[in-house]
């Protein structure tokens, strides 16, 4: 069985990451297959151009799936997104997989991640013996993927997302095994440049993967390709770098 990189985008905005994501994926050579999980309100436009950088453009309608998945929505009407993202445990036609969210952008070949087992992630910037979900390793398993979903409604979610339904149910992460923790390399998030501002500039170059983690995605900003600017943003360098892949790679193919 192949192995893949997997990401999710439920609407237009997403999307653009998801896309900008798996440019980046290619451009450093990855020889795994890239895989886009996506809800039904991503347009027509949105899918055919995801459709041209990744080898599988999965729709994931969990109010239509008619499975467990539905009724666990019934129960938890909140989780929404929550449920389409674990619905990457049904890609059971893949040996391995990497989950990314489409707010992470790849500077460097990760490859290597297929080495690890599941659940390896890293540390979340904000309570550190959390994982963060935004870049995991995960084995896709009907069986998981069932306690997921009942785990899900019989407990919810700790932080009303994902991530805190992963760190109760993998929940021997921060202290069973240390190969399951991935460098903040492979997730680094901007939050790092104003925590610990000289571990940033000490390590930031090593960086793999850049997370966007938070309220403002770089779609949320302004770009000015004349400039080559970003507007509004106090440490345009990561942000930079998204939007000249987007402008360069990406809107050419939306227009
Ligand atoms: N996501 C999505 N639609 C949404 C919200 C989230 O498709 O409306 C997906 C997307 O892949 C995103 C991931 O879920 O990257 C996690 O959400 P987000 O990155 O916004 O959370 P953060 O990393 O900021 O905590
Ligand atoms: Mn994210």
């Amino acid at each position: 069985l192949a192995q893949a990189f997997v990401t999710l985008a439920t609407n237009d905005s997403y999307a653009r990451g998801a896309m900008v994501l798996g440019k980046s994926l290619r451009n450093h050579k990855t020889s795994k297959k890239l895989v886009v999980l996506i809800g039904p309100h991503v347009s027509d436009q949105a899918r055919a151009v995801l459709h041209k950088i990744f080898d599988e453009v999965r729709l994931v309608d969990v109010l239509d799936s008619g499975d467990t998945a539905h009724l666990a929505m019934m129960k938890r009407p909140d989780l929404g997104v929550t449920f389409t993202k674990l619905h990457c445990w049904t890609l059971t036609h893949y040996s391995k997989c990497v989950f990314m969210d489409a707010d992470t952008l790849v500077v460097s070949n990760i490859d290597e991640l297929f080495e690890r087992e599941e659940l390896s992630a890293a540390p979340d910037p904000g309570w550190p013996d959390c994982f963060n979900s935004g870049v995991f390793v995960f084995r896709p398993s009907n069986e998981t993927y069932g306690k997921l979903l009942q785990y899900c409604t019989e407990h919810g979610s700790f932080d009303g997302g994902d991530q805190g339904i992963l760190n109760d149910f993998f929940s021997d992460w921060a202290t069973a095994d240390i190969n399951k923790h991935l460098p903040f390399i492979y997730n680094m998030s901007s939050i790092a440049i104003y925590t610990y501002l000289p571990a940033f500039k000490q390590y930031g170059a090593n960086a793999k993967v850049v997370h966007f983690l938070g309220q403002m995605k770089p779609w949320s900003y302004t770009y000015n390709p004349t400039q080559r600017r970003v507007r509004g943003s106090s440490q345009p360098g990561l942000l930079l770098q998204w939007w000249a892949l987007y402008s360069a790679e990406v809107l050419p193919m939306l227009i």
